[in-house]
């Protein structure tokens, strides 16, 4: 079976042979893929909607994997016993929604000795996550695949993951720039993407940047004495990215 490149990334992020959760699995490509490919030894396929867990069972059972797959219906972490599986792949969702997902189902979490994260959007949100729950985050892939920007991020269960997030994160000097990599900068760009940045991030951020513009542009035509001030904050906010992306640029080997 052949994934998609975003799909394909996180099933590469799998512990080898490992037992693991997609949660939110719709069609269940990724548990099908991963067994038959080898790169895991079973899975829980969770879905809480109807429609997708149909079409989850009816894609595991085509695949002759039903000694492999288990396709469950319920919501979030509901489908797992604690210490029933090693990894948990969580994709195609907000960031808000995956947070939700792992706070809620947090006793789920005893064993789980890896996290692999899609959000569509608020990345910073599970990242701050990850960070504040002290799972340790140990990689970071950027990619864009029809026309669309994916981050993946992985985390691991490490008795040392406070301290090595704090290196992590600890804020950076970006050469001949007045700005500088901030907390609060890793949690939105990503700590390891910003350290060696690809092509594909600067267009993720220039995108960004786009839609900040366009939302200045909007306050501006507003005659609300509140909104001078907010739109000068965020002429001051478009201006520091963009030194940032640019001194970035400037840094790149
Ligand atoms: N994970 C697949 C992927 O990345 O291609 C499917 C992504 S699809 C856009 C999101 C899926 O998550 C939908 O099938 C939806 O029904 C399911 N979903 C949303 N909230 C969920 C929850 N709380 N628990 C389990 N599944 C959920």
């Amino acid at each position: 079976m052949k994934l998609s490149a975003r799909l394909q990334q996180i099933c590469d992020q799998l512990l080898p042979g490992c037992r693991f959760a997609d949660i939110g699995s719709d069609h269940a490509m990724l548990p099908v893929a991963a067994i038959l490919s080898g790169q895991a030894d079973s899975a829980v396929a969770g879905e809480v909607n109807e429609g997708p867990f149909e079409a989850a069972k009816r894609q595991v059972a085509q695949s002759g994997l039903n000694s492999k797959i288990s396709v469950r219906k319920g919501n979030g972490l509901e489908v797992i016993e604690p210490g029933e599986v090693e990894v948990i792949t969580i994709a195609g969702m907000g960031g808000a929604l995956i947070v939700s997902i792992l706070s809620q189902g947090v006793a789920k979490l005893d064993g789980v000795r890896r996290l692999v994260l899609q959000p569509n959007v608020g990345e910073d949100l599970v990242r701050r996550w990850l960070l504040d729950q002290n799972w340790y985050l140990s990689a970071e892939h950027i990619l864009e695949e029809d026309g669309k920007i994916y981050e993946i991020l992985t985390a691991d269960r490490r008795d040392d993951a406070a301290l090595l997030n704090r290196e992590l994160y600890q804020e950076r000097i970006i050469p001949g720039c007045s700005q500088v990599l901030n907390q609060e900068r890793l949690l939105l760009m990503g700590p390891r993407l910003s350290e060696s940045p690809a092509q594909v991030f600067f267009d993720k951020w220039d995108s960004e940047i786009s839609k900040l513009m366009k939302v200045r542009s909007q306050i501006a035509k507003s005659d609300l004495e509140a909104s001078r001030a907010k739109e000068e904050e965020m002429r001051a906010q478009i201006e520091a990215w963009k030194e940032v992306l640019s001194c970035m640029q400037k840094a790149r080997p």
